[in-house]
């Protein structure tokens, strides 16, 4: 059986015939994951099988990307490596959800149908930072301390309003 990513099809079916996807998406295609991102660029590549385990529809997933957040302190782009293995229940209701071990991921299906797109874009979206931040290790977190005097960075936009520019000023005075 051969389905694309973007095709919603029946989980029974897919549970029943095993259905194996390798799939290379377009992170601009995953419409959550790309409302997080600096960029949409790049591709969440991977496979997908589904089965039937111990009476549950599961989901066995791989997928990997790079994905470009905004760190949330310099907001600059910061690329994220995402590696995602997990195996995922398909439940259709709260009720199921609850049986499901907690060593599997849970993924809430609507309609009794579903995506690989679907499944894929809530997989990396809990792979995300809630706050993505560069490492206290860099650059971005060495500025934090240098507020007063640091050196102009060269800016695509010279006339932006640096927010921290009247806090330097304050903490001069002192
Ligand atoms: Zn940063």
């Amino acid at each position: 059986m051969s389905l694309g990513w973007s095709r919603r099809a029946p989980v029974d079916t897919l549970v029943g015939t095993e259905t194996a996807i390798d799939f290379s998406i377009p992170l601009s295609e995953l419409p959550r994951v790309a409302h997080e991102l600096a960029t949409g660029d790049g591709e969440a590549k991977g496979r997908v099988r589904f089965s039937r385990q111990q009476g549950r529809a599961v989901a066995d997933l791989e997928v990997s990307t790079q994905a470009e957040v905004i760190c949330q302190r310099c907001m600059q782009p910061m690329h994220w490596p995402v590696n995602v293995n997990s195996r995922v229940a398909l439940v259709s209701d709260y009720d199921a959800a609850d049986r499901v071990p907690e060593e599997m991921e849970v993924f809430l299906v609507e309609g009794d149908s579903v995506s690989v797109r679907d499944l894929v874009d809530e997989e990396v979206m809990l792979a995300l930072p809630n706050v993505p931040r560069h490492g206290e290790d860099s650059e971005c977190a060495r500025q934090e301390v240098q507020l007063p005097g640091q050196p102009d960075e060269p800016d695509d936009e010279p006339d932006t309003q640096k927010p921290f520019a009247q806090l330097g000023e304050l903490l001069k005075r002192k």
